[in-house]
């Protein structure tokens, strides 16, 4: 099977050649600008030293400065890391935002670590990486098993070390220290807007229209919360371990409320347990992958039975999947679009904290909402215009506006 960077490369040349790229920027786009692979040694409870690899990789900062989560996952690994870090590049691109793309991890078991432990590993993890991040220079955000805990232990650690608060070295923080409304749950909601936009297009009513979900986290539980709230029927939503589903809807207050209250899926009445792999399956209008990459490959694509699927999770569909998909008539809203709307309030923070002037809510929901129906339709336009699927539509846009900055920037020296 090809590596998620591999994969990257590949559809990042399939673009070149339809947008007819210059091939000095194409080869430059293909690798990353830089990578930091850093050992993070960390004091375990039990008083012995682990020592986690750790990683921070930034593709291409032609825009300005460049922004992407970090994440804390065993699989975690510099080809990874580096085709997520490319991923940002196209998806700030697309929103027209003025960023570049990079990415963050540590390898480590995350769900076995203790608080201290967590924050003890997060805090050398910050100061390994010190040289390569700041406002003006590259921007870390929660991704996978990080949270706003996280980020405000990297913005203290990075404080600390240039002796004065800096709230905008890092998004995704906590409100009370320069965090933005509206940023917990700015990734889900953005699903939210572009499912409803593609299921207009595609005359799926969302009132009682059928989601299935695969993710509980801050992306699959908001969006599941938020389409359930637009009269969507949500029958089906996993975690890790496997799922749930109940033909007439599930109740996804009830549910989140159970499970943030320590509850698991286990002891929930009214619902079946389900594998994530019946879950994918599920005869559903809308299937929203908000877990993990490769989600939906070339063994499991086929038992896909959505009209349309809406990628939260970034990667979710691999390549060949991608194909039966196309094959099959079902329509993919591409992750670079369909996630945007977390970077996109990850930018807003990130103003407001250079301003120190913070906005209400309702400005900042309603600035996203415009940017991502804006861009959904240049994208559904565009794909229509030259009649190829609308991932490959966002990329060439994407890849287009970078490929510009390029040419017009020149190559130093
Ligand atoms: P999270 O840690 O809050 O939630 C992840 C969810 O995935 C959890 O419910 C977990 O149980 C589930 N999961 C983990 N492994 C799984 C597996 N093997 N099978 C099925 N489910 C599994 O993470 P998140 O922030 O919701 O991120 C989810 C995806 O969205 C990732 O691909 C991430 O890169 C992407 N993303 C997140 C943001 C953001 O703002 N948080 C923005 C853009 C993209």
């Amino acid at each position: 099977m090809p590596t998620m960077l591999e994969e990257a490369v590949a559809q990042l040349d399939q673009v070149a050649a339809l947008i007819k790229l210059d091939e000095g920027v194409h080869k430059r786009l293909q690798r990353a600008q830089r990578a930091l692979i850093v050992s993070v040694p960390t004091r375990m409870d039990d008083s012995q030293v682990e020592v986690f690899e750790g990683y921070r990789v930034q593709h291409d900062n032609s825009f300005g400065p460049t922004k992407g989560g970090v994440r804390y996952h065993p699989d975690v690994n510099l080809d990874e890391v580096t085709a997520l870090a490319m991923l940002m590049t196209w998806k700030c691109a697309l929103m027209g935002l003025p960023y570049g793309g990079a990415k963050g991890g540590v390898r480590c078991n995350p769900t076995a670590m203790s608080q201290g432990e967590l924050e003890r590993m997060t805090r050398r993890y910050t100061s390994e990486i010190v040289l390569l991040i700041g406002p003006e220079l590259d921007i870390p955000a929660p991704d996978v098993y990080t949270n706003e805990q996280t980020m405000a232990w990297m913005m203290d650690t990075y404080s600390m070390q240039r002796g004065m608060t800096v709230p905008g070295v890092v998004t995704g923080k906590p409100v009370l220290l320069g965090g933005s409304l509206g940023r917990r749950e700015a990734t889900g909601r953005g699903v939210a807007f572009v499912t409803a936009e593609a299921a207009r297009e595609l005359r799926i009513s969302l009132g009682g229209a059928t989601v299935a979900v695969q993710g509980k986290g801050n992306v699959g539980g908001v969006a599941a919360r938020l389409l359930h709230e637009a009269g969507c029927r949500v029958v089906g939503l996993s975690d890790s371990k496997g799922g749930i589903s109940n033909g007439k809807g599930l109740d996804i207050p009830r549910v989140l409320r159970h499970l943030q209250e320590g509850g698991g899926f286990a002891d929930l009445p009214d619902v079946d347990r389900i594998t994530n792999a019946d879950l994918l399956a599920l005869p559903v209008d809308i299937l929203i992958p908000a877990a993990l990459e490769g989600a939906i490959h070339e063994g499991n694509a086929d038992r896909v039975r959505a009209k349309l699927v809406v990628e939260g999770a970034n990667g979710p569909t691999t390549a060949a999947a991608d194909r039966i998909l196309e094959q099959k008539g079902i329509r993919v809203v591409p992750d670079i679009l369909a996630n945007a709307g977390g970077v996109t309030v990850s930018y807003f923070e990130w103003v407001q904290d250079l301003q120190f002037y913070f906005w209400r809510e309702e400005e900042i929901n309603q600035r996203l909402q415009d940017l991502m129906v804006a861009v959904f339709r240049r994208v559904w336009e565009y794909a229509a215009e030259q009649r190829i699927a609308m991932r490959l539509a966002a990329m060439s846009l994407a890849v287009k506006r970078v490929a510009e900055a390029h040419r017009i920037r020149g190559l130093y020296p």
